[in-house]
């Protein structure tokens, strides 16, 4: 067995276990493999071991790959920062996005969104640690850009995202999720059918899951250490 297969069934049984301590199931949880800097032949492996949800940070990287996996069931998410002239490939190729932190963004994704295909699924992404380097938007800003989001007729607002500042402490990294699961509580009091929070990697999954994603994207876990640049 290849070494993305074995490390894919150990980042599975780690987040069934993580699951049960947090008296969840684990299908309510979605394994999103972080594939960035990874060639298109480690996705196939991941593929083959029966992973369908795949992350990209990069778009130029992202689209190669899209090509040359077109023979794969994939779907792919989008997890990098987007910058304005790339939105029309994002909504052409992706079926969701996390990284949305403002509505001109938002707005480019729901007019070049092809009308044959579904909406494109999006999480806005909080600010939660309010770091000032940070991407995101501030916790404050939400309910305005939820609610503008909503209205956009070629989106799916479906829930949240965050990258909390990194951290091995445990009180803190609670904390930051902690505050994710409120913010989600807030929204869906208005939006009940926001059912996504996108948090936890693969230094701080565990804690995640315990405070309630629903989507963990874990890179490092799956496919090694990647290269520094
Ligand atoms: C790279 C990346 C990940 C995965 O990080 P690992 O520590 O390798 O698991 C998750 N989310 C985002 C937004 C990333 O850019």
């Amino acid at each position: 067995m290849s070494r993305i297969a074995e490390n894919l069934i150990q980042v599975r049984q780690q987040l069934e276990i993580n699951a049960q301590n947090a008296h969840r199931t684990a299908s309510e949880i979605t394994l999103l493999a972080v594939s960035k800097t990874r060639p298109s032949g480690d996705l196939r492996e991941a593929y083959q071991q029966g992973q369908r949800n795949f992350g990209e940070n990069y778009l130029q990287e992202s689209l190669d790959k899209i090509a040359e996996l077109t023979d794969l069931d994939i779907c792919w998410h989008f997890i990098g920062p987007i910058q304005s002239n790339k939105t029309k490939a994002i909504a052409e190729n992706f079926t969701w996005v996390h990284t949305i932190e403002r509505l001109k963004i938002a707005q480019r994704l729901s007019a070049q969104r092809p009308t044959a295909l579904p909406p494109l699924n999006i999480c806005i992404q909080v600010n939660i640690s309010e770091e000032e380097s940070k991407s995101g938007c501030l916790p404050e800003e939400l309910p305005t850009l939820a609610a503008d989001i909503h209205r956009l007729p070629n989106l799916c607002l479906r829930g949240l995202m965050a990258i909390p500042k990194a951290t091995d402490n445990i009180n803190e990294q609670k904390a930051a999720f902690a505050k994710m699961k409120s913010l989600q509580l807030e929204l869906q009091a208005v939006y009940p059918h926001l059912d996504t929070l996108s948090m936890g990697m693969s230094g701080d999954m565990d804690t995640a899951i315990a405070e309630g994603a629903t989507i963990v994207r874990i890179g490092t876990a799956i496919f090694g250490q990647r290269p520094k640049n």
